[in-house]
């Protein structure tokens, strides 16, 4: 029995030793050390031995459980601290590598342009309101001067989601909704900026969708000259100190009379270029004293309150200060196109 416990001590402190896993070594542990290991499967023999012999094997048997325990716990610290030393190898910071790049983004030109214009605006006393994409006929069309057999409705056909609801086609609804909610006071100075709709083909000036500024300023005495003044600084401000402008006649249904600005050509101050068409002018907005019947339908009574309005797209005024040739480009996110303005 002696040379029983000998031997198995020599076999599973080798074993131990040869093994490199962790849940082997549980196994082993299992196998020599276990309720049904080989070591109680020795013992189980000792009701055979004599009563001399007895404590002798007994104290033999538990020093060949202590060494095999030993060496189990041993080794399984060392296995532990070789596994973290992988880890810890593997998973190293090379702090010598060079850095992945970030790419820092930018707001896309048009937010630039349509926050420089609203800054201009903020800064001559105008607020910035907006409204909902989806309008009412009544908002979009009728108080506006449009009512519904009107034919400048064509001009302005649009994606209907209901007879009474589409996308609007224009941000004039949101003027008359400021007028709306301006009825006790009667004094409004607003510019809306948003995107508009338009059953429109795509082509290099045309898009269905596109952004839209408008402005409106409604009080007592105000005059086609506060337009104009407006209108000079807003160009001045945008294009260049040294730019003229004009007003043309022009019709819209809401205003009388109606006007369309152009500024003087930047390319050849006026000489007359391919830009300009040869005119030494390029068309920029419109604008007009706002109609009566727009007034009269907002609750504002026309002997008393007078108004002007205009209306420019933030894109046409991107594509002439940048020299932009297609409207697509603002709307096919190609980064090549949009990264080129970060800096602008
Ligand atoms: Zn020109």
């Amino acid at each position: 029995m002696k040379e029983q416990l000998e031997l198995l001590e020599k076999e599973a402190i080798e074993k131990i030793e040869q093994t490199a896993d962790i849940k082997e070594l549980q196994s082993i542990k299992v196998a020599y050390l276990g309720k049904k290991g080989s070591l109680t499967g020795v013992l189980r023999g000792m009701g055979k031995l004599s009563k001399e012999e007895r404590p002798v094997i007994g104290e033999l048997a538990n020093s060949v459980r202590e060494a095999i325990t030993t060496a189990i716990e041993q080794k399984n610290e060392g296995l532990e601290h070789a596994a973290l030393e992988e880890k810890l190898t593997d998973e190293a910071i090379d702090v010598t590598l060079p850095g992945r790049p970030v790419h820092a983004g930018g707001p896309h030109l048009l937010t630039k342009i349509v926050e420089e214009i609203e800054d201009l605006f903020i800064g001559m006393g105008f607020e910035v309101r907006e409204g909902p994409e989806v309008e009412t006929d009544y908002f979009n069309f009728e108080a506006l001067n449009l009512p519904k057999d009107h034919p400048a409705r064509d001009m302005q056909d649009t994606f209907y989601l209901t007879n009474e609801l589409l996308l609007r086609t224009h941000t004039s609804p949101v003027q008359a909704r400021t007028m709306q909610a301006y009825e006790d006071s009667k004094s409004v100075k607003m510019i809306c900026p948003g995107k508009v709709y338009r059953r429109d083909t795509d082509d290099a000036t045309h898009s269905h969708q596109f952004t839209q500024i408008e402005g409106l300023y409604v009080d007592k005495h105000v005059k086609m000259s506060d337009l104009k003044g407006i209108l000079d600084t807003f160009a001045k401000k945008l294009f260049g100190e040294d730019r003229e402008i004009r007003l043309r006649p022009s019709f819209f249904p809401f205003t009388e009379p109606s006007v369309e600005m152009d500024i003087s050509c930047k390319v050849c101050n006026g000489e007359g270029c391919s830009v300009c068409k040869g005119t030494g002018w390029i068309e920029i907005l419109g604008a007009g004293m706002v109609h009566p019947n727009v007034l009269s339908m907002a609750g504002y009574d026309p002997k008393v309150y007078s108004g002007f309005a205009f209306g420019m797209g933030p894109e046409r005024i991107a594509m002439l200060k940048y020299g932009i040739n297609d409207i697509r480009q603002f709307y096919t996110n190609d980064i090549r196109f949009l990264k080129q303005f970060h800096n602008a």
